[in-house]
């Protein structure tokens, strides 16, 4: 027999440990080859003081066995304390989040009995950074940033999941016709890798009309691949229609570990009362046996689960007399898995495993394009309203080598040519370029920078603006 694969095992807060229990009685008695080693997370870490709500020394195991099953925690109220989940997530680099999402019609109750989706989001970069400032009295700020080697990772692995699983369609939503740039960027690297995959059918839809038609006919999509924000919020209401919110597990995959819990929180409201449903987090498992190459194992529970939850026998939180024939608690729920261990179930689709981890997804660095300093975006905090105001105090601050181009308020144009209804903040993007064309410099921004506080005009934050091989690499302000 092969040598016992070893995995970190943590069982939470609240529902956790029960959950945990019931999926590891699961797991032993389908004899998978497992060694656990066990880490203390949440709530009693961080009262410890520590604010991630993990200990130093777990992530010794974390990184010695790079596989993690995960139940869910309790996040402390207040401040001063870090998720737990995005700390695990970036620490390890886990930059692929994957959420099946299936309706388990006519034995769960569902709006959508076809639904079968998985949505594949991208779990490191857009706004989750966390770069946030407050610039002006009015006016916040949030950094979304988008970068190619992100795209490609994810988007590649977006395919290689599709291509390996079989199926035929994936997905792409952006929201491009607003943010050209960033999502633009993951658009077209989704357009430049299809081309690897021919075999594959692909569609880019807006990312509002795509949800809209993902929450009304979710049985036109397989596979979807979005940015962080979108991620998150699409993969809530795919798990939501499909009936399954209880039912669903996750896994976070990255290139030096991977990640697997329930997508459903610690529900402190039910712990300790034998009433929680264990399947989301018996399914994040099974993906956890798959992932690390024991598939026969992950068939063979998922059908087990699959036959239990067509026999009616199911946990309160799905229980309904139409359609259940018994309502159990966690641990019998656990013990009727067991028992169909060997089964397959008749009416639902046999769950079948065949690959073990995908491929490491490497990144090639493209040769740089040439990049050219071509201007600057001088934002300043002014509390007046009048646009002209501004740019008359501007431009007579201005040295001669540079001209003021245009003014926005929140994006929209205001200088020259603005609408005298626009609202605006006191937060000011003033674009300047030099007069005559190709030479511009940091230097350049530094006298202009000197010039205008000089004249005490309050500059908040620069914008370099460059072009790439000759493509401005910043919006041109609207209706431009
Ligand atoms: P929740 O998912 O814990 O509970 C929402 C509702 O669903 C509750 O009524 C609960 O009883 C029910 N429920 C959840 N899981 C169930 C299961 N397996 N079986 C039966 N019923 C179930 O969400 P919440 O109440 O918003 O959050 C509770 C705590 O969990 C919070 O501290 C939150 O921050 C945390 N949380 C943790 C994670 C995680 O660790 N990954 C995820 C989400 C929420």
């Amino acid at each position: 027999m092969a040598e016992a694969i070893s995995v970190t095992v943590a069982r939470g807060d609240g529902i956790g440990p029960e959950i945990m229990d019931a999926t590891l009685k699961i797991l032993s008695a389908a004899q998978v080859n497992l060694n656990y080693e066990f880490i203390d997370i949440g709530e009693k870490v961080y009262q410890e003081g520590y604010s991630s709500g993990i200990k130093p020394e777990s992530w010794e195991s974390l990184r010695r066995t790079k596989v993690f099953l995960k139940s869910p925690i309790t996040t402390p109220q207040g401040g001063g304390v870090k998720s737990l989940n995005v700390t695990i997530r970036k620490t390890l680099g886990l930059y692929a989040n994957i959420r099946p999402c299936q309706a388990y019609d006519p034995y769960v109750a569902t709006k959508h009995p076809h639904i079968d989706i998985v949505i594949i989001r991208e779990n490191e970069e857009d706004l989750y950074g966390g770069i946030e400032h407050r610039q002006t009295n009015e006016v916040y700020q949030c950094l979304k940033l988008i970068t190619r080697p992100g795209s490609e990772r994810i988007i590649r692995y977006a395919f290689e999941y599709t291509r390996r699983r079989g199926w035929k369609k994936l997905s792409c939503f952006t929201k491009d016709n607003i943010m050209k740039l960033t999502d633009g960027l993951f658009h077209s690297v989704f357009a430049e890798i299809s081309q690897e995959y021919p075999e594959i059918e692909t569609e880019h839809m807006i990312v509002d009309i795509g949800m809209a038609r993902l929450a009304d006919k979710p049985e036109q999509f397989q596979v979807i691949v979005l940015e962080n924000l979108y991620g998150d919020i699409l993969s809530d209401i795919a798990a939501e229609i499909s009936g399954s919110v209880g039912l669903a597990g996750s896994a976070n995959v990255g290139d030096h570990g991977a990640m697997f819990e329930a997508i459903h929180g610690s529900a402190p409201d039910i712990a300790g009362k034998d009433l929680a449903n264990p399947s989301g987090l018996l399914l994040a498992a099974v993906k956890m046996l798959a992932h690390i190459g024991q598939v026969d194992s992950a068939t063979h529970i998922h059908n087990a689960w699959l036959k239990t939850i067509e026999d009616g026998i199911h946990t309160g939180d799905i229980y309904t007399p139409e359609r259940s024939k018994k309502r159990v608690g966690t641990q019998a729920f656990a013990q009727a898995v067991i028992e169909r261990l060997g089964e397959v179930p008749t009416v639902l689709r046999p769950a079948t495993y065949l690959y073990g981890a995908m491929p490491e997804i490497r990144y090639n660095r493209k040769s740089p394009e040439e990049k050219q300093l071509v201007g600057v975006d001088v934002f300043v905090d002014w509390p007046g309203d009048n646009p002209s105001e501004i740019a008359d105090m501007l431009r007579a601050a201005c040295p001669a080598a540079y001209s003021l181009e245009m003014i926005t308020n929140r994006g929209v144009k205001v200088w020259p040519e603005g609408f005298p209804e626009t609202f605006c903040t006191d937060h000011w993007r003033c674009r300047f370029l030099p007069k005559e064309s190709g030479i511009f410099r940091h230097i350049d921004i530094l006298e202009l920078l000197n010039a205008l506080n000089s004249s005490r005009i309050d500059f908040i934050k620069t914008e370099n603006l460059y072009e790439f091989d000759g493509v401005p690499g910043f919006s041109l302000g609207q209706g431009q």
